[in-house]
């Protein structure tokens, strides 16, 4: 039998059989992993407190016929504040939603895993604007993914690019341009793309943009994440209702 300790967070639970359910968990070790949790819909069963959404620890297992079997659970950091308002529940939904989908089973996941964390820990302390930890979660994930876009050139002449040039970000060509085309963007959201994508991952959170520019930042990043992904993230819908 194997054994297997991961730090990781609930990402997703499927209701099976009477009474256990399996956890989908994005874990540091082995990416995106599955865990039957025996038992859990019992009254005062042992586990129930890590069968939920947003927990976040150190899971055992045991391996059982390949599936892993939910042994013991110990929280590392209490997300639970993150489903006080819907507004926070969204935001915090779609930040899981990106990083489930960018992240493999199998496959070790650190860098996803510390920007989900960092972002979702950020969010629920609510001194950040969740439009702006939205935008640093999107570009900072097209970042790991070795897509970020071109931020040092023009992607249709080649000129190196600065603030005084005229700028525009095209999403056809993935990336900053300064020949007149796609949307147009100030010197202030190159300079914040620029930041999210290339700075160390431990400051890439100390950005602030002016206000007027971060509805532009924001869709932009919705824009470039959607075609990295090659989906739609439906609870963008529903953040833009709020
Ligand atoms: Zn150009």
């Amino acid at each position: 039998m194997e054994y297997l300790k991961l730090k990781g967070i609930v990402c997703k639970i499927t209701e099976y059989k009477e009474a256990d359910k399996i956890l989908t968990l994005l874990t540091y070790e082995k990416g995106k992993v599955q865990v039957i949790a025996k038992g859990v819909k019992k009254k005062g069963a042992a586990l129930s407190h890590a069968a939920r959404l947003f927990y976040c620890g150190e899971f055992e297992c045991v391996c059982k016929n390949n599936m892993p079997i939910l042994t013991g659970a110990a929280m590392i950091q209490d997300f639970f504040g993150l489903t006080n308002n819907i507004e926070t529940l969204y935001y915090a939904s779609h930040f899981l939603d990106v990083c489930s989908c960018f992240i493999q089973a199998e496959q070790p996941s650190g860098d996803i895993m510390s920007l989900l964390l960092n972002s979702l820990y950020l969010l629920m302390k609510s001194n950040s604007d969740p439009l702006l930890l939205t935008c640093i979660l999107h570009f900072r994930m097209s970042a790991i993914e070795g897509a970020a876009p071109v931020t040092d050139f023009c992607v249709e002449c080649n000129k190196p690019l600065d603030d005084n040039c005229t700028l525009g970000f095209s999403l056809e060509q993935d990336g900053v341009t300064c020949c007149k085309n796609g949307k147009g963007i100030s010197g202030a959201v190159y300079q914040a793309i620029n930041h999210i994508c290339t700075a160390d991952s431990s400051k890439i959170f100390f950005l602030s943009i002016p206000k007027t520019d971060l509805p532009v930042l924001y869709e932009l990043s919705c824009k470039y994440i959607e075609k990295i992904a090659g989906r739609h993230f439906e609870i963008l819908d529903r953040i833009e209702e709020l």
